[in-house]
C-alpha cells in the first residue's frame, strides 16, 4: 500500500471531486438584522433553516469565517446517527424517562434530515444501512453486550445482537467477535449535505457572508474585522472553533479526529470484504474507529490520531500528521487484510468540541439574547439537526411566538458545565487520557479476559467521562 501520493489536508476528500464552492462575498459593512448566526457548519446553517421556515419573514444573517462546511461538517465521517453525546449523564440528572424522549428525539432526527434532504433536492450520498458496531477482543464483547442492553433500555428495541458468523455474514472484518446492529443511522457525503443546506438556505432568504471571521461576541453584537452585526438574537454556532472567539478559550476543547480514504477499491476486493449493506462501521475500541464506505466505492476510515493541540490550537485545512496516517492506514490493513495492496487517496483531520462534561447542550439566555449550541463531541451530523429545531423554538419562545415545545423540554436544554482547565494541565490531562486509551486497547488485544481494562477505567474517570 502506497501513501507517497496521498493527498494530506486540502480541508478533506470531500471536497477532492468538486472542489470547495464558489466564495460567498464578505461582509460589507455594519447591518442589522433579526437574528445573527455565527458559523456556517450544520448547525448554523439547519437553525437558519427552520427559523426561516418557521417565520419567512425574518431578517437573518450567517457570518462564517472560512466557507460554508469548512469546518467538521465538511471533514466528517458521514454517519448519520442516533448518538448524542451526554446522554447518559442525562439520564443522572433528570431522570431515566427525560433521557428515553432525548434518545427517542434523536432517533426522529435521522428521519428528519433524510425527510429534508429530500424535500430540498439534496443529493448527499444517503444510504440507510444503520450502524453496525463491532468488537473483536474479549474486553470489547462485553462492553459491545453491556452497550447493547443499554440502548435497548432507552428505548432502541430494533437493534439487533449478532455473533461472529452473523457479524461476517454482514461485513467480514478480520477477528469479529460479535456486533450490534441499530437500524437509525445512514451513510452519507458530509460536504455534499452542508452545501446543499447553504444553497437551501441562501434560496430561502436568508443571507450568508463567507470569510467574514467574528472575533467576539457580545450581547446584540457580533465583531468581525468588517463590520458589527447588531441583532436581537446572536446565536454561536462554532464548535470546534470556539476557544478562538474572545472569551471562550477554554469552554469547549477542540479534539481532532483524522480520517483516511482509499482509492475506489476493486470488485475482487469487495468481494471478500462484503459490506453490501453500507452500514455505518465503528468498533468499541476506547480510541475507537468510524468507516464508511462510500458511494464510489472507497472506504473512508477515521479515529483519534494527534487528539489535541496545546492552548486550543485548531488544524491547518485539514493538514494531520504522517503518523496518524499510518496508524489509520494499519488499522485498515487490520480490519480488511486484501486491502494491503490499495493506494491511500487522501487523509485530513477536523475538530470537533469536548465539553468539560462530554455533554452536548443547547441553550438560549433570555437575558441576553445570546444562544449556542454544540459540544456534541463525536455525534454531530444528526445532533445538529436536533440543536437547530431546539434553538428555533426557544427563540419563538422567547420572542412570544409560541410556547414551550417537546423540544426545548428535553434535558439537554439550556445545561450548564464548568470550563476546561488552563494550560498545560489540559494539553497534559488530554494527552494522557488518550495514550491511557492506547495502551489499555493494546492489552485488550492481547487479554483474553471480558474485562475492561483499568487504565482506561480511570482514562474515563479522570476525564469527567462518567
Ligand atoms: C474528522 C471528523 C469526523 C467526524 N465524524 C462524524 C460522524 O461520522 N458522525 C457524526 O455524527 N459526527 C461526526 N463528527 C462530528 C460532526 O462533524 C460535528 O459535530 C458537526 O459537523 C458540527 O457541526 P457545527 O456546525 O456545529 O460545527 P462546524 O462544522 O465545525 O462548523 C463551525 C463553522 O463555524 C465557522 N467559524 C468558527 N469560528 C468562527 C468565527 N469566529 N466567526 C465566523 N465563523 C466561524 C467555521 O469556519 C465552521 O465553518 C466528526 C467530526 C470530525 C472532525
Amino acid at each position: 500500500m502506497s501513501t507517497v501520493s496521498t493527498v494530506n489536508g486540502g480541508i478533506s476528500f470531500w471536497y477532492a471531486k468538486e472542489g470547495t464552492p464558489a466564495p460567498r462575498e464578505p461582509l460589507p459593512g455594519d447591518v442589522s438584522a433579526d437574528i445573527c448566526i455565527v458559523g456556517g457548519g450544520y448547525t448554523g446553517l439547519w437553525t437558519a433553516y427552520y427559523l426561516k421556515k418557521a417565520v419567512p419573514f425574518l431578517n437573518i444573517t450567517v457570518l462564517e469565517a472560512k466557507f460554508c462546511g469548512y469546518g467538521a461538517s465538511g471533514r466528517n465521517g458521514g454517519w448519520l446517527y442516533n448518538g448524542i453525546a451526554g446522554r447518559d449523564r442525562y439520564a443522572k440528572l433528570h431522570g431515566h424517562d427525560a433521557a428515553v424522549r432525548l434518545q427517542q428525539a434523536m432517533n426522529d432526527t435521522v428521519d428528519e434530515v433524510v425527510r429534508v434532504a429530500a424535500d430540498e433536492n439534496i443529493d448527499a450520498d444517503i444510504h440507510r444501512g444503520g450502524v453496525l458496531e463491532v468488537a473483536y477482543t474479549p474486553a470489547q464483547l462485553a462492553r459491545l453486550k453491556a452497550f447493547h442492553a443499554v440502548e435497548i433500555a432507552f428505548g432502541e428495541k430494533d437493534r439487533v445482537l449478532r455473533g461472529a458468523r452473523e457479524t461476517a455474514e454482514r461485513i467480514r472484518i478480520t477477528g469479529a467477535v460479535g456486533s450490534t446492529w441499530s437500524p437509525h443511522g445512514a451513510r452519507l457525503h458530509p460536504a455534499k449535505l452542508v452545501k446543499g443546506l447553504a444553497d437551501a438556505v441562501e434560496a430561502l432568504g436568508v443571507t450568508i457572508h463567507e470569510s467574514t471571521p467574528v472575533t467576539e461576541i457580545k450581547p446584540k453584537h457580533a465583531i468581525t474585522p468588517y463590520g458589527t452585526v447588531r441583532a436581537p438574537y446572536i446565536l454561536r454556532c462554532t464548535e470546534g472553533f470556539t476557544a478562538g472567539l474572545k472569551g471562550q478559550r477554554r469552554t469547549w476543547l477542540p479534539m481532532n479526529s483524522s480520517m483516511i480514504a482509499t482509492e475506489p477499491l476493486p470488485a475482487s476486493v469487495w468481494d471478500t470484504i462484503g459490506w453490501e449493506g453500507r452500514e455505518a462501521l465503528g468498533d468499541m475500541a476506547h480510541a475507537y474507529m468510524y468507516a464508511q464506505r462510500t458511494a464510489d466505492d472507497r472506504i473512508a476510515l477515521g479515529g483519534r490520531g494527534v487528539p489535541y493541540r496545546f492552548g486550543s490550537a485548531t488544524d491547518n485545512d485539514g493538514r494531520t500528521q504522517p503518523a496518524t496516517i499510518e496508524a489509520l492506514r494499519d488499522l485498515l490493513v487490520r480490519f480488511f487484510p486484501t486491502t494491503a495492496g490499495a493506494r491511500i487517496d487522501h487523509a485530513w483531520s477536523g475538530v470537533l468540541a469536548v465539553p468539560r462534561d462530554w455533554c452536548a447542550t443547547v441553550t438560549l439566555d433570555r437575558s441576553t439574547g445570546l444562544g449556542w449550541a454544540g459540544g456534541y463531541v463525536g455525534s454531530g451530523v444528526a445532533t445538529t439537526n436536533l440543536a437547530a429545531r431546539t434553538l428555533r423554538d426557544l427563540i419563538q419562545q422567547d420572542s412570544g411566538q409560541a410556547g414551550p415545545t417537546d423540544l426545548t423540554a428535553l434535558p439537554w436544554v439550556n445545561h450548564k458545565v464548568r470550563r476546561w482547565e488552563p494550560e498545560p494541565f489540559r494539553w497534559l490531562g488530554v494527552h494522557a487520557m488518550y495514550a491511557a486509551y492506547r495502551t489499555a486497547d493494546r492489552r485488550e488485544t492481547t487479554s483474553p479476559r471480558p474485562d475492561t481494562d483499568p487504565l482506561a477505567r480511570a482514562a474515563d474517570r479522570i476525564a469527567g467521562r462518567h
